[in-house]
């Protein structure tokens, strides 16, 4: 038996409005609160989460960037003659990124989405290592980095498996008595959020079965560990999408060339553009200007939201629709989708949400990078705590003084 067990589950896209009024959790994790995201998709706010740091600093933000030289994509080239067709359907579009990920030895999540052949040579790839692991940040250093150093033992999922495969999975290590901390991912709730919007019943279905889960969980784990401390957890909500826009064909009217004049990569709720002369800019400034589902975020916004690349790595100006918008069509889809994410952190269906069987959430917790603080300091204390045997007593006494986190 040890002492502490660190559980943190990571339920993608279970947002503070999708659980506002609804049970989930209550019974195990009573001790909730309203999270603020991070701009960007889960391509920013995974990697935010799991080092602390926002993506100005960790600069794992969008997945495709204009970037011919390093482009990995010259080989494609040649699939612009195939038939659209063939090429936008999404069951090539999977199995193709799955030979390509292979090809280049991506770690992480790779897909091409909707990205043309035509001009795939001009973008690069950001994500080419897997956040969830040591050495996984295109930046700096993430919470496996720092149990690795630590030498604490530690449960991770693998985005390979199913959710049922990789609970399986910690439960065995937790039988055997392995992790002095374990992270959990669940990503289906977002898959299903994104076809279904955020008011179908399939959710609460979904959370009722979650709760199962955990339940399941921390059945095996107190036959093993004198405490669990639970924390769930997420890195953004999800908004019904309502309207369709059609940017990339006001764009087009203009009389600019791409590459020569501009290049640019259409996300679900941005557009994130690279300029090469004063007339594009102009022209680019002025179109965006009269487009009312959406605006051109300002610099000093961008910094403000942890965004703003000095290099313009991601793009120099950035366009974001308004909460409920969808770009259609984009770089990441041909047809609209029921739900989406990636508007601006204060939108309403953008917060996130901890709860925690703990009596207290430090106050300075308030964004989804500070559970990276959370991690490492019960991390930290379970190891402390599960290395020197103590009499039971004194350490379920130690284990629930709270101490203060770094904000
Ligand atoms: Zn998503």
């Amino acid at each position: 038996m040890k002492s502490v067990l660190p559980l943190f589950i990571f339920v993608d896209a279970c947002g503070w409005e999708i659980v506002k009024n609804d049970p989930f959790a209550r019974s195990f994790a009573p001790n909730r609160k309203r999270l603020e995201s991070v701009f960007g998709y889960s391509s920013a706010c995974v990697p935010s989460i799991l080092s602390g740091a926002w993506p100005v600093e960790h600069r794992n933000w969008s997945y495709f960037v204009y970037d011919p030289v390093n482009s990995p994509f010259k080989s494609l080239r040649c699939l612009r003659w195939l038939p659209a067709a063939v090429t936008s359907r999404r069951i090539f579009r999977r199995w193709l990124s799955k030979f390509v990920k292979a090809q280049l030895s991506f770690r992480g999540y790779f897909d091409l989405y909707n990205v043309p052949f035509k001009h795939i040579s001009l973008y690069d790839f950001t994500e080419k290592k897997s956040p969830l692991q040591p050495h996984g940040m295109n930046e700096g250093t993430n919470v496996f980095d720092y149990l690795e150093q630590r030498r604490i033992p530690y449960h991770v999922s693998d985005p390979g498996l199913t959710e049922e495969a990789n609970l399986a999975s910690l439960i065995h290590a937790i039988d055997h008595e392995e992790p002095n901390f374990a992270f959990l991912y669940w990503p289906a709730l977002d898959g299903l959020l994104h076809s279904v919007g955020n008011q179908s019943p399939e959710i609460p279905a979904k959370l009722r079965s979650y709760e199962r889960w955990i339940e399941k969980l921390l059945h095996t784990a107190r036959g093993h560990y004198q405490e669990i401390k639970l924390y769930v957890f997420s890195d953004h909500g999800m908004a019904n999408c309502d309207e369709v826009l059609d940017l990339k064909a006001q764009i087009e009217t203009l009389p600019l060339r791409m590459p020569e004049d501009y290049v640019v990569v259409y996300d679900s709720t941005m557009a994130r553009f690279w300029i090469f002369n004063d007339r594009a800019r102009w022209l680019l400034t002025e179109c965006l200007g009269k487009v009312p589902q959406g605006r051109i975020v300002p610099d000093a916004e961008l910094g403000r939201l942890g965004a703003l690349f000095p290099d313009r790595y991601f793009g120099e100006l950035v366009f974001l629709v308004k909460e409920g918008v969808l770009i259609v069509p984009s770089h990441m889809g041909e047809r609209p989708i029921r739900g989406m994410h990636g508007y601006h952190p204060e939108e309403k269906q953008s917060y996130a949400l901890l709860c925690t069987n703990q009596e207290q959430i430090p106050e300075q917790v308030t964004a989804i990078p500070h559970v990276y603080n959370l991690m490492v300091k019960e991390a930290e204390n379970a190891q402390s705590c599960n290395e020197k045997p103590q009499a039971p007593s004194t350490t379920a006494r130690a284990v629930q003084v709270p101490s203060a986190v770094q904000s």
